[in-house]
């Protein structure tokens, strides 16, 4: 089939928006005789004038061809999915070959590398917005899949059958939701129609990518509005259900709180990304708040230190490392840390610990920035952080970056006594 292709004229695109890097890769491919497109979500955006995250490049090289490229600034990666990495700097651009698309047979795919031509790279991707290619050489948006239409009219259309395309891989049931949370964009009704009758289809997804979708969503400012939808559409219920029955309980809603106050905070500052323990920790403080409370109840007295790190640490792994075998430890770690550290800058009763070493803990900074959410979130807790901000920065002032003394001192050794002593 013919695809549209829409002119400089037409789509009006900023190529500024474009990072030079990625041009230079998609300028290198053609001058070696390869075809290579701009895809997927970068097009998306610049189409959107939203400046990309990444940008995703699709080539007719094969991974063994793009490698004679770029040399040692490329590593070729992924075995059921074979793509180039290519490194500048700190910046890392994904070039995949084209690839032939699933069949029309509803089964989980578990094959991915058919290499194909560009039409059938654009049919395989999920949704149609997300399969334009820019050609920067010609300055052309080419569109198989009708994208640019669903785009100006804010659609989410799935590219083929919604319900065949959501058995294949269930992930995209997840990216549906992210992408109408994103971009507040109407879900065409037979992927809502598919989304509910596929919805149990989910656990047959890898959680690591699963793992990964729901972290990306925390970091970009729409965390609140896509867990609702998670929960709403069924979908945690099945992936987290300890969190989707705490989100429907009387305290869900201090989650909710806190999602959006962490989306507050991204996008007022313009759009930076929050660490993920302290993404993770806006879900998990108002259950482990719940839990204290419990405890409270049952003990008639509030938790020691000791108990407190066992409450939390049962709380991380009763929500996210069960669901997620490989949920990164040091994500845990720093949240368990964050919250824990929330009791000694507001602790129980009115009594406060004159100790003040753990300000010089290499991640208090996370934790007093978790009490900024949390003052943010709920006032009552302002006057704490400003004093503790100011304490803080008073002590940083005073030792510099050097840790004092009473934390980094070492035992001296006993001096041995000189042979001559002994005699
Ligand atoms: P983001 O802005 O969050 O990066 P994105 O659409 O670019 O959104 P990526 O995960 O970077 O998402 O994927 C790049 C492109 O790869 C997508 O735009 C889409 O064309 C394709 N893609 C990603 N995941 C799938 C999937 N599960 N099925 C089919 N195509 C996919
Ligand atoms: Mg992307």
């Amino acid at each position: 089939m013919e695809p549209k292709i829409y002119f400089p004229e037409d789509h009006g695109l900023d190529q500024d928006l474009i990072d030079p890097d990625a041009l230079f890769i998609l300028k290198k491919l053609r001058d070696a005789g390869f075809t290579a497109y701009l895809v997927g979500g970068s097009v998306r955006d610049i189409l959107a004038r939203v400046k990309p995250k990444d940008f995703d490049i699709s080539t007719s090289a094969l991974p063994e061809e793009i490698k004679k490229i770029f040399r040692k600034n490329c590593i070729l990666i992924g075995r059921r999915f074979r793509l180039a990495h290519i490194r500048f700097g700190r910046k890392i651009f994904e070039v995949s070959t084209f690839r032939a698309g699933e069949t029309d047979e509803a089964d989980l795919i578990v094959r991915d590398n058919v290499w194909g031509t560009a039409e059938e790279d654009a049919r395989r991707r999920d949704f149609s917005i997300n399969g334009l290619f820019y050609d920067p050489y010609h300055k052309t948006v080419i569109d198989y899949v009708d994208g640019w239409h669903d785009l100006k009219e804010g659609v989410l259309r799935s590219i083929g059958n919604p319900e065949v395309r959501f058995k294949q891989d269930p992930v995209r049931m997840i990216r549906l939701l992210k992408f109408h949370a994103r971009f507040d964009l109407k879900m065409e009704p037979g992927c809502v129609k598919a989304l509910k009758s596929c919805r149990e289809e989910i656990v047959k997804s890898a959680p690591a990518r699963i793992l990964e979708e729901l972290l990306r969503m925390l970091e970009s400012g729409h965390g609140h509005d896509f867990f609702k939808l998670l929960s709403e559409y069924q979908l945690l219920d099945l992936l987290i259900p300890e969190l989707d029955q705490f989100l429907r309980s009387e305290n869900g809603s201090q989650v909710y709180e806190f999602l959006k106050t962490a989306d507050l905070i991204h996008h007022k500052n313009e759009n930076v990304t929050l660490e993920r323990s302290l993404l993770i920790s806006c879900i998990l403080f108002p259950i482990v708040e719940r839990q204290i409370a419990d405890f409270c109840e049952t003990h008639d007295k509030t938790p020691n230190f000791g108990e407190l790190s066992v409450l939390v640490w049962s709380v991380i792994r009763e929500t996210m490392t069960s669901a997620f075998t490989h949920f990164p430890r040091k994500i845990s770690a720093i949240s368990a840390y964050i919250i824990i550290t929330q009791y000694r800058l507001t602790p129980f009763g009115k009594r406060r610990s004159h100790r003040s070493k753990f300000l010089h803990d290499k991640d208090f900074p996370l934790a007093l920035r978790f009490l900024r959410i949390r003052a943010l979130a709920d006032n009552q807790y302002s006057d704490k952080f400003f004093e503790w901000e100011n304490m803080y920065y008073q002590i940083k002032k005073h030792h510099g970056d050097k840790k004092p003394k009473y934390v980094s001192q070492k035992r001296r050794k006993p001096k041995r006594k000189s042979a001559q002593s002994n005699s």
